[in-house]
């Protein structure tokens, strides 16, 4: 989402990013303007803003998402997100378009990698020039909440069409941390909504079950049937057994588990 209301007032602040051009992108000779070499980062860096996602987006791929002695539902995982972001991807080259397509779900434990996952599905179709619109659940939301309470209350809407139409939406940690009614009434808009005019989705969560019980029946069931419109389903578990190890399938702490069987 572009533009929240702190952002704004950070430009004026008068320290130029960019020395060179100081920010205007041109550098102006006697008779003659140059392109500044900071235009390219800067597109980018623009696209990457109004798609919400974060520098750290460049590093997570399939390629950096570590795998070697990952437990099987780590390995399922990565592959049903691989399959879904291919699908995608042979949709946007064929001409086909994205209408129709299933929707991806990444349900796991945290530090089971579902973000970086979703990172990396989303990465080649950015690339091809699809507009993805990356939405957390908890600083998303705020921000977006915050423009309640500013002069700019239009916002909110303009805010809501977008998220509403984008090529892709991944709404990323569903039910983290806070839940309250004017959050799942605009879950539930924005899930409904993408689900009638059938517009993919990524979502990740710590929740499973439970996101019947927090998000509403109605929300839930929704957002697994698309992901069952897929065959395989893409749906990803990765969510541990009764008395498992807690730190079973925590991928930052993969290294100071003991080896299976000791
Ligand atoms: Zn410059």
């Amino acid at each position: 989402m572009r533009g929240t209301p702190e952002r704004q007032t950070h430009s004026e602040a008068g320290s130029y990013k960019c020395t060179l051009c100081k920010d205007r992108g041109l550098i102006l000779q006697k008779d003659a303007a140059l392109v500044c070499g900071c235009m390219k980062a800067r597109r980018l860096e623009n696209l990457m803003r109004s798609s919400n996602i974060s520098e750290e987006f460049v590093y997570k791929s399939f390629e950096t998402f570590f795998l070697k002695g990952s437990d099987k539902r780590i390995t399922a995982a990565f592959e049903a997100a691989r399959r879904y972001s291919d699908d995608l991807v042979k949709r946007v080259k064929s001409g086909e378009g994205l209408k129709g397509s299933p929707w991806l779900g990444l349900l796991g434990v945290p530090g089971s990698g579902k973000t970086h996952l979703a990172h990396a599905a989303v990465k080649p179709l950015f690339e091809l020039g699809v507009k993805v619109l990356f939405f957390n659940w908890v600083s998303s939301f705020k921000e977006w909440m915050a423009w309640h309470s500013s002069d700019q209350k239009n916002r909110v809407d303009e805010i809501r069409q977008e998220i509403y139409n984008c090529d892709l939406l991944v709404l990323d940690d569903l039910c983290k941390e806070c839940v309250n009614e004017t959050w799942i009434r605009e879950i539930y808009g924005i899930i409904d909504y993408r689900y009638r005019k059938g517009l993919p989705m990524i979502y990740t969560s710590e929740y499973y079950a439970e996101l019947i019980e927090m998000l509403s029946e109605a929300t839930a069931s929704r957002l697994f049937e698309m992901s069952g419109r897929a065959d395989p389903p893409a749906l990803a578990l990765m969510l541990l057994n009764k008395n498992e190890d807690p730190l079973a399938l925590n991928y930052r702490l993969k290294y100071l588990r003991k080896p299976p069987g000791r």
